[in-house]
């Protein structure tokens, strides 16, 4: 299945299309007839649309292995991760104002710590190596005794590079400090337990996993030791850690995304990782050409190259009808090369070349031949208009 007909998409780390079960499933909780209640009105109209979301819960729960009661409703991963690390630094401030992060984060991560620091919150920023991998002993030096939260998300979002929560999230445990992982792009994607990692808050999205946009979740461990400040007031909702109307069919939607997920993470994983490959089989040998990231410690679905004298919005445009990133989705409005493959070490000039191919479910071969020809012939032609030079 081709989602927009004569575009070849292939830009799934910046959103999904919706399942056709997933739209099936949500669409009679917003009509008349369908179970549009509020989920907090206590009439049996307002038990039905309840329910609706405890098994939205129950399924997300599945997923990560967690108790449903964990998990908090929010409008996507940037508020699920306002609500994580402003919550925690705000409610841990009076023991000691010193976070750390990387600057690898995405920037619903970054500008949170960013607008913590013109607080007089403290943050260190740990540097990832050239893979974009940060070294669990990096993070340990890093830690003091008045450290009380550290945020490294899963899967990088431009490298498509994975790091080692499970060692972060016990060397934090050891320490006493609280663990956030955006983990926007490896719910679903990757297989995540709970119940064996050390990671207190846990930022996730729909819309990833073909999903609907708008609905994301917060996992707050089950331990005394994590409480977080609402960012909202307003309402009772969720303990009021995060009151408003909850969403329903938003809800639905996601809970029916994340069973699908779990079912097909598999299959998904294998399939990306095929196409991955042909895709870097097919352009690896053009001259000049790098790979950004670790091809073996990374989520298959995601191949991110730079090329030599090339500039990536020039690419982009010459690439067309092939949808793929530069940068980051929320940069791309800039011409500002990315901060994340700059502290990875790339140059200005690199990182300006980068392009991000990231594959789904509904990839096809097809698609993957007709990319690498044009970014073949992409590359050719605008060396051929400007040789030696940036063009
Ligand atoms: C997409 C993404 C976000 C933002 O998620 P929204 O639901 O769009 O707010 C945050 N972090 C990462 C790593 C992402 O990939």
């Amino acid at each position: 299945m081709n989602p927009t007909a004569e575009l070849v998409y292939l830009d799934y780390a910046a959103t999904t299309p919706l399942d056709e079960t997933v739209l099936e499933g949500m669409l009679d909780l917003q009509r008349i007839g369908g179970d549009f209640a509020n989920a907090s009105a206590v009439h049996p109209a307002g038990r039905r649309s309840s329910e609706h979301v405890a098994t939205a819960a129950e399924r997300l729960a599945g997923l990560l292995h967690t108790a449903p009661r964990q998990i908090v409703w929010t409008s996507g991963a940037t508020e699920s991760n306002n609500l994580a690390i402003q919550g925690a630094a705000r409610q841990r401030a009076h023991r000691g104002k010193h976070l750390v992060t990387m600057p690898t984060e995405h920037k619903a991560v970054s500008d949170v710590f960013r607008a913590l620091e013109a607080e007089g919150f403290e943050v260190t920023w740990l540097p990832p190596d050239g893979q974009g991998w940060l070294d669990p002993a990096t993070l340990k030096e890093a830690l003091r005794d008045d450290t009380q939260l550290v945020s490294v998300m899963h899967v990088n979002n431009e490298t498509g590079v994975v790091q080692d929560i499970a060692r972060l999230g016990s060397i934090c445990r050891e320490r006493n400090v609280l663990f956030h992982v955006d983990a926007a792009q490896s719910v679903g994607k990757l297989p995540i337990d709970l119940q064996q990692l050390d990671i207190d808050l846990l930022s996730m999205t729909a819309h990833k996993i073909y999903g609907p946009k708008g609905v994301g979740a917060l996992y707050i461990a089950d331990r005394p030791d994590v409480q977080i400040e609402p960012l909202f007031f307003g309402g009772g909702q969720q303990r009021r850690l995060r009151p408003g109307t909850l969403a329903v069919p938003l809800i639905a939607g996601f809970g029916i995304a994340a069973e699908i997920a779990a079912q097909c993470m598999q299959t998904d994983a294998e399939h990306v990782a095929a196409l991955r490959d042909r895709l870097w089989q097919g352009i690896h040998d053009i001259e000049g050409i790098r790979l950004n990231g670790d091809l073996c410690n990374s989520w298959p679905g995601l191949l991110n190259v730079s090329i030599d004298d090339i500039e990536g919005e020039s690419l982009l445009l010459a690439l067309e009808p092939v949808c793929v990133a530069t940068g980051s989705a929320c940069n791309s409005t800039s011409q500002e090369p990315s901060y994340v493959l700059r502290s990875m070490g790339l140059s200005d000039l690199e990182a300006q070349s980068a392009v991000r191919f990231s594959l789904g479910r509904p990839t096809t071969r097809e698609e993957i031949d007709l990319a690498v020809n044009r970014y073949r012939n992409a590359v050719a032609a605008l060396r051929e208009l400007a040789p030696g030079k940036v063009a």
